[in-house]
Order: C-alpha cells, then structure tokens, then sequence
C-alpha cells in the first residue's frame, strides 16, 4: 500500500448501506430497507436504507449551506481537490472495482474498466480553471466592455443507474463539483455500497462536508428530489420511462434537466467487412457485461445474404463457446444479470423471440453455473432471421441476446437504424471510406462507431443519445456537461470618463 492509502482508507459497508450527508454515513429518517444481492449467488449481501423526503431536504440543507464558499473556492482550488480525488481513486480502484463487481455481478476486469472511465471524467474535470474560462470583448461600445462568465447552478442532483454505479455517477459529479455546484447523489439501490466509497474519499481528498452527498432510495427519494425547490438541476441516466417522466417533473418544478434513457445500438455488417474483426467486436458488445450497458450491441444489421450467412457462421460457434461464471472466475466471459427480475425478463424475451418465429441459434435459457446455483445467470443468446415487427426488436431486453437482422442493401440497414425507437449508438462495419463516411454524416443517432463497435465517447466529448434515448439538450461530460452545470452571466461595462453621462432613454445600441 502506498503512503496516501495508508493514511486514507474507505470500505464497503457492512451490513446495512446508508446515506452520506454531511461529510458522514447515517442511517437517516426513513424507515423503509431494501435487499442488496450478490447476483452472481442470488444471496443478500445487505440491506439499503431508503430516503423518505425528510432525508432529501436534510441533504439538500446541508448541500446548500456548503455550496455558498464551494461556489466562491477559485476554480484552481477546486480543481486541486479534484486532482487528490483521482488519485484516491486509483490507489482504491480494485477494491471499488470488488465490491461494484459484487453487486452488480459484472467480471472484475469490466468493474476494473469501468472504474476508468469514471476516473478520465475527474481528469477532463481538473481542467477546471480553463474550462470556466469566459469570454471578452473589449470595446463594443465607446468605452463600453463585455464579458461573459460561467457561474455555478447552486445544488444539483443526479439520479443513476444500476448497470454503471461507479462510472455514471462519475459522469456527472466531478464536472458539477469542479463548476462550484454542490453535488446529491441518488445511486440505484441495487448497488449502493460504492457511492460511499466514493463520497469518503472526495472527503479525504479535501471537499468541505455537504458539498457531496449521498441519499440512498427508491422513487419516494426521487419524488423528493424533483420536487425539492432547493435543488436547481437534475441530471438522470436510465431506462426511457423514467426519463421521460423524470423530464417532465424536473421541468414542472422549474429544473434545469438532463435524462439519459434506453437503448437498442445496431451494428451495421456491410459486405466488404472484416468478418473475423466484426464478429470479435459484435460478440464483446452484445455479451459483455451480460449485455446490461447502455451501449450494447443488441442488433446486428447483416447486409445482404452473404454476408449474414458468413456472419452467423462464426457468431454461433463463438458465442456458444463464451464462458458464463461468477465474475470473480478465472477466464468468464460474463457473469450473471442484475436481479432474478432482469432473469426472468430476459428468459420473456427469448421465449417470445421464438414464439414469433425468429430463429433461435444460441439458447442462453439453459445454463448452469456449478457452485452458483441460485445465481441470476442466463447465458449468451443469438437469434437470426429477427423481423422489425417483432419485441425482440423493438423493446430493449438488456440482457445477452443478440438478434441478427438480414437486409437487402445499404439503404435498408440506414433506414432500419433511423426508425428506430432508440437512437443512442450505431457502427459500421466496411473496409470502405465513403461508406463510412457516409454512415457518420446520414446517420440519425447520438453516437457513432467506425469499426468501433461500443463508441463510449472519451471524458473530453461529450455523452448522450438522440429520439427516446435522451430527454434535455445537454449530453454528459464534456464541454456539454460544463454548460449543463453552470449558467452564464453577461455582463457590459463602462468606467464612465470624468464628464456626466446623461439618461437616454431609446433602446441602447453600443454607439
Ligand atoms: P431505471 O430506470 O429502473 O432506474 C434508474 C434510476 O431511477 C434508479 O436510481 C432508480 O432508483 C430510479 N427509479 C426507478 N424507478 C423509478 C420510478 N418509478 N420513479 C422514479 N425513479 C425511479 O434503470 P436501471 O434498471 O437502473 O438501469 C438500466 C436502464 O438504464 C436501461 O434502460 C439502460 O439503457 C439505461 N441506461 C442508459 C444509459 C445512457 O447513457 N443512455 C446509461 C446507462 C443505463
């Protein structure tokens, strides 16, 4: 262990998982508990506490309170605070890492990585002081000046998924912290433990108490949070329903508000594609982290016959050969889902994918993990021959199952991915230019791969779909993220020469 770990120190909560507000963990009002389980046995790990709407408004209290001096912090201190945090960070990142693995279920080489992710967003954010950088004009008038300057929202809230509880709360808060604002965290009560974690270690790494909290919950905290008048802006990641609805309640409460939905990501298979290189990342993007990512590849689009019987060829003998185990395993491919509520969901969709006559060449419906019995495990699954009518197709399953679409031409795989409900990501997969660049200019959707099957954008992009995959105008991170988190201020000056300036009372124009 290194000097600074050994004087820090965090660890997964013991027991029963609670808030973290001002600058502690505490149990709080509400009385309500819920299950966390180790997918990967189907066992209870611990129990989470669920806020009711005092514990928000004591969170947002005390968030209030911490965020006047936060706000004045100059964005250099700030960003130095930022700067330990990431080195916290990577100094605990394998137990983060475990312990997010042992809620979730996802490999600890997926928990490790997306760790990472999070971490590249705190160092876009310890740019800070350029990034709030404004803007001049010198003499726009006789003596007259103009500036712009980016301030703090005040209190802002983020409300998360289960599938990343590390790196999308880390979407969100080191860019609002590193703007002045204080920082509520709502993280999805299937895999609380590692918002603690977090939380303590901005603590060490020196974030005045408040500025950081966490309230765990359920709807009845969500409800709390839109409602709260002390809460200026809401950012949101998770399924389409909740988004919407989170949208139009953050905008009756007069909230700024961003909400990130579903998805259902096609990877175009053009004819002249390397098969082999395709398949690799097809099989990675669909399967990886038993499909639950928002970026998943769920659909694969095979342009003509040739191309999808050479395709389902070698998907179906890679995909039955991935290894389904605890994530904890040596060489497992995926682990379990989520809850045995996503097991039973997806099993749904398989068995009304056959029911509607696409042809089923993988059945993930039958696996069995020796030693895991109870766990949440449904195995790799690929459909061919899937029609656009079909639920299959059109719902989000997020989980491993993969559908092959076969299309006729080029015109039909661009038209199929454009009318779709969900416009997150898309890929090409061509060995050609003007295809692809073709593909990234006509494409109707948030985020594009070349050859690059899950097209995440890095920290300094920004994140965030199109249609029914994102409710608001600002994507995530990024130089989008900074203006979600702060609101701009003009202001024109004059230091007026000695002699009088007399009213005048016509529309100023800078004369
Ligand atoms: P979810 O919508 O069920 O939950 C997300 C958050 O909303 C959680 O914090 C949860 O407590 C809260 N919530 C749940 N039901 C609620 C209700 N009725 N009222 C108010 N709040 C409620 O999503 P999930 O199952 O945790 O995550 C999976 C979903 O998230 C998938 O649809 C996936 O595509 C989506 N997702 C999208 C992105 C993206 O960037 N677009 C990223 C990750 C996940």
């Amino acid at each position: 262990m290194s000097a600074v770990a050994k004087q820090t120190g965090i660890a997964a909560p013991a027991g029963v998982v609670g808030h973290y507000i001002e600058g502690r963990r505490v149990t709080g009002a509400g009385t309500r508990r819920s299950p966390v389980y180790n997918p990967a046995r189907g066992q209870v790990v611990r129990e989470v506490v669920l806020a009711d709407a005092a514990d928000v408004d004591a969170a947002v209290q005390s968030a209030a309170a911490a965020q006047a001096g936060w706000g004045r912090t100059p964005a250099l201190q700030r960003a130095r605070v930022l700067f330990r945090f990431k080195e916290l960070i990577s100094q605990h990142a394998k137990l983060i890492a475990a312990t997010l693995s042992e809620e979730h279920g996802k490999t600890l080489a997926d928990a490790e990585g997306e760790v990472t992710r999070g971490m590249e967003v705190v160092e876009f954010a310890c740019g800070a002081p350029q990034l709030l950088k404004g803007e001049f004009s010198e003499s726009v008038g006789t003596g007259v000046d103009c500036y712009g300057m980016r301030q703090p929202l005040g209190v802002v809230a983020g409300i998360t998924p289960f599938n990343f509880p590390a790196m999308v709360p880390m979407w969100m808060f080191p860019v609002a912290l590193a703007c002045g604002n204080a920082f509520i965290l709502k993280p999805s009560e299937r895999d609380p433990s590692v918002s603690l974690m977090l939380a303590e270690l901005l603590q060490q790494a020196g974030l005045p108490d408040g500025v950081f909290s966490v309230v765990q919950g359920d709807k009845a905290a969500v409800d709390a949070i839109l409602e709260h008048p002390g809460i200026a802006a809401v950012s949101f990641v998770g399924s389409t329903p909740i988004a919407r609805y989170i949208q139009s309640q953050a905008v009756l409460h007069g909230k700024r508000v961003q909400a990130l939905g579903g998805a259902k990501n096609h990877a175009v298979i053009m004819p002249d594609a390397d098969l082999d290189a395709a398949t690799e990342a097809l099989v990675g993007a669909a399967y990886g982290s038993a499909g639950e990512r928002c970026m998943a590849i769920s659909v694969a689009v095979a342009v003509g016959e040739a191309t999808a019987d050479a395709l389902i060829d070698k998907l179906k003998k890679r995909v039955a050969a991935l290894k389904v185990g605890a994530p904890d395993g040596a060489g497992v491919d995926m682990g379990p889902l989520v809850n045995d509520a996503a097991r039973l969901r997806v099993r749904g969709y398989i068995e009304g994918g056959l029911a509607e006559g696409a042809a089923l060449l993988v059945d993930g419906r039958g696996v069995s993990v020796p030693g895991c019995e109870q766990g949440f495990y449904v195995g790799p699954t690929l459909f061919d021959r899937v029609r656009p009518d079909m639920r299959i197709y059109r719902e989000e399953i997020f989980g491993p199952v993969l559908s092959v679409v076969r299309v006729a031409d080029y015109a039909g795989a661009m038209k199929l991915v454009n009318s779709h409900e969900f416009a997150n990501g898309a890929a090409v997969f061509t060995r050609s230019g003007a295809v692809a660049h073709a593909f990234s200019r006509d494409v109707e959707i948030g985020m594009v791969g070349i050859n690059v099957p899950i097209p995440v954008p890095m920290a300094f992009h920004s994140f965030g779909g199109w249609r029914n995959s994102l409710f608001g105008d600002h994507h995530m991170h990024g130089p989008e993220g900074v203006r979600f988190y702060t609101r701009l201020k003009t202001v024109t000056q004059r230091w007026p020469e000695p002699e009088a300036v007399r009213a005048d009372f016509s529309m100023p124009t800078m004369k």
